[in-house]
């Protein structure tokens, strides 16, 4: 919104700065960098390539022919709404159901591929949601599977499998104890079928890529969250399927308010809008309202969306924070995606989008760089929006960083200034355990401001906080690093300052040769 916009602006200046810095570091620095910046920043390389016409937009593309019968008898749904070829190692996992870190890669090998399906129907029931709006249970399984066959299995992280991850995730997010009975159920039935479609028909390739080649899905959309607009024609579409109006009970007007928090959560996962939802969140939490039962005060649609919104982005990028055995099979996935699509760019003659070149890729630094820019502070601030009921996942965060970032290669170079980085090709033996790094890839907190502009000037005017804002218990100023506890203009408080002001400090790691590790978070 418009209230948003200058601080939007002011935190996309910081991280463009910061990013700048570390692009010049080094090649795999500025590929993470580039990375960051053309996926989360809305900085768009201009490419352009032409790719063959297939058909005319006559329709929604990507809408199979049904392939479930839809005349399924209501006694024949099974326990957990498909065929599970191991039932009872299902019902083990799904015991997880409320627990952040259930399995649902196992989940997804026990229901025979239909994670999705099981993980959605596992919730409603244990929402009560089939009920409460009266959805035929055998229209549900029919819309969940035809839903579900819509992703592609061929797609390595964009598939069915992450779009139950996110549903789970959502769902864990909705009972945090600081939101309890804030939501209605309208509102949680939205969520969660928007974490459903949020992905659907998801071809393994970025936004961008399907802007470069022309695509049919590009020229549809102008250019504008290309993917996420088709995720929410495609999910609305399959509505109309034979028996998959899940919808069919609820009221006119419920089935219009559903429709517009659905197309608000599913556009917002457009990564290029993150700058701008963290934004918005931040300006909540330093005004954050409570009410006498200790939870969150959300009074009118904007804060209610807003809230919604971020949740679904917070599941959507909540990888780093699962148990470590589970965020490196997510890592694999994604690095297979991109990957994927820089050999379809190489084959094209394209350029190559940043992490995409298999042959020069930096798996390890780019996890950390994610985590420093993006991940950390968008959890950072949902946790403080929630507080203290995401310190949990925080910590796994913040340990899952630091296993990433043992595990970067060792320079194969001496020469700390040594152009030389090692692709994903390289020797694996040359893996850093845990020893000092002598990696330039590195960050340091600093509360600095550069070239006389002073701090109230470049932070976005809801963060210059005022007295109401240093009081709303977001406990700013918890754990400042003594080094870097400079004087502080007395407006702002450490936790907007700090998310922001990471940067890369090559020259320190240059000069001392010596083990210069990240102190990008202050332990609290
Ligand atoms: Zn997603």
């Amino acid at each position: 919104g418009p209230r948003s916009c200058r601080g939007e602006h002011n935190f996309k200046r910081m991280l463009n700065r910061e990013l700048t810095q570390l692009s010049e570091t080094s090649r795999s620095g500025n590929q993470v960098s580039e990375f960051i910046s053309s996926t989360f920043l809305g900085n768009f390389p201009q490419l352009c390539v032409e790719e063959k016409k297939k058909r005319p937009m006559s329709q929604i593309s990507g809408v199979k022919r049904p392939t479930h019968s839809p005349s399924l008898a209501p006694t024949a749904i099974p326990r957990f709404g498909v065929n599970a070829t191991q039932e009872g190692l299902l019902a083990k996992e799904l015991e997880d159901i409320n627990r952040w870190g259930i399995d649902i890669f196992k989940v997804s090998e026990h229901s025979g591929n239909r994670p999705l399906t099981v993980t959605m129907y596992t919730v409603f029931q244990e929402r009560d949601l089939l009920k409460s709006f009266k959805i035929p249970v055998d229209t549900f399984i029919t819309f969940m599977m035809t839903l579900e066959d819509h992703y592609h299995a061929d797609v390595a992280y964009h598939n069915n499998i992450h779009a139950a991850d996110v549903v789970q995730s959502t769902h864990v997010l909705l009972s945090t104890p600081a939101l309890e009975a804030v939501f209605s159920d309208l509102e949680i039935l939205a969520a969660l079928f928007a974490s459903a479609i949020h992905d659907v028909d998801h071809p393994g390739v970025s936004n961008q890529f399907l802007i470069n080649t022309n695509s049919e899905l590009a020229l549809m959309y102008n250019d504008a969250s290309v993917l996420e607009n088709h995720h929410l024609a495609v999910g609305f579409k399959l509505l109309q399927e034979d028996n998959c109006d899940i919808f069919q009970n609820l009221s006119k007007k419920q089935r219009h308010s559903l429709r517009k928090l659905v197309i608000d959560m599913v556009l917002a996962t457009d990564m290029s809008k993150h700058m701008n939802l963290l934004a918005d969140l931040k300006t909540m939490v330093e005004t954050k309202k409570v009410t006498s039962l200790g939870v969150l005060l959300l009074d009118n649609y904007s804060d209610r969306i807003q809230v919604l919104q971020n949740m679904v982005h917070c599941a959507d990028l909540s990888n780093p924070t699962k148990p470590l055995e589970l965020y490196r099979q997510w890592t694999d996935r994604i690095m297979v995606e991109f990957f994927t699509q820089g050999d379809r760019e190489r084959n094209k003659g394209m350029e190559i989008s940043p992490m995409c070149d298999k042959h020069n890729a930096s798996i390890e630094k780019t996890q950390v760089g994610f985590i420093d820019y993006i991940v950390h502070p968008l959890w950072e601030t949902w946790a403080d929006l929630v507080h203290p009921d995401a310190q949990e996942i925080l910590d796994t965060l913040e340990d899952n960083r630091e296993w990433y970032q043992s595990m970067i290669p060792r320079s194969p170079s001496p020469n700390p200034e040594g152009p030389e980085e090692r692709g994903v090709t390289g020797e694996a033996s040359g893996l850093c355990t845990g020893a000092p790094s002598t990696d330039k890839f590195q960050f340091e907190l600093t509360l600095e401001e550069e070239e006389g502009e002073s701090e109230t000037e470049s932070l976005p005017e809801e963060m210059r906080g005022n007295k109401e804002s240093q009081a709303s218990g977001t406990d700013s100023g918890r754990g400042l690093d003594a080094r870097s506890a400079q004087p502080l203009p007395k407006t702002i408080t450490a936790d907007a300052t700090r998310t922001f002001s990471a940067h890369c400090d090559k020259d320190v790691a240059a000069e001392s040769g010596t083990d210069t590790r990240s102190d990008v978070r202050l332990d609290t």
